[in-house]
């Protein structure tokens, strides 16, 4: 068996040569599958004008069979179909205006409530045991540091071990000096 062309849009396959493919894509039926294919993912307001724009399909209006589907050039806008176009479209704006307002709900990012925020935490970690590693220099200045209770007595601790006092965060270095 040689190679077999699948077509997505027919769900059909058939011995893959140039002269099939070319008979099959040109074909009515490929052509009105790939349509309607394609026309799930256009937007309802879309559909909706292009519909109204054109004449009523006197076959639609009269037996509700119309051998050119899709491809009419006259609208089979049903009442039913327009009721589901205008009700998508309607959806579209609420979920539209949802967005809108959550995002203007939203409050606007602020320096100085950051900076608020970021004292706030830093009273709060030097009231609390042991440094805070992102605080600055003037930070540490007003830090108390304390060993823990279970070092406390030990004499001749190395000097790694011993709390810094303020001071040692008075002079910073300043680079390329
Ligand atoms: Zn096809
Ligand atoms: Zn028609």
């Amino acid at each position: 068996m040689g190679k077999r062309y699948y077509c997505d849009y027919c769900d059909k396959s058939f011995a893959d040569n140039s002269e099939n493919r070319k008979k099959h894509l040109n074909g009515v039926v490929h052509d009105r599958l790939r349509k309607l294919h394609y026309s799930q993912f256009r937007e309802p307001e879309e559909i909706l004008s292009e519909e109204r724009a054109k004449f009523p399909c006197v076959k639609i209006k009269q037996s509700g069979f119309c051998p050119f589907e899709g491809n009419c050039r006259f609208s089979h806008l049903t009442p039913e179909w327009e009721r589901e176009l205008l009700e998508k479209i309607e959806a579209k704006k609420l979920a539209a205006k949802a967005a809108e307002d959550q995002a203007a709900n939203r409050p606007e990012p602020n320096l100085a409530d950051w900076l608020d925020k970021r004292k706030k935490k830093d009273n709060a970690s030097s009231t609390s045991e042991g440094a805070d590693p992102s605080g600055g220099s003037a930070a540490l200045q007003h830090m108390q540091f304390s060993l823990p209770p279970e070092l406390q007595n030990i004499p001749d601790l190395p000097p790694s071990m011993i709390p810094p006092t303020g001071d040692c965060f008075a002079e910073t270095a300043e680079w390329g000096l």
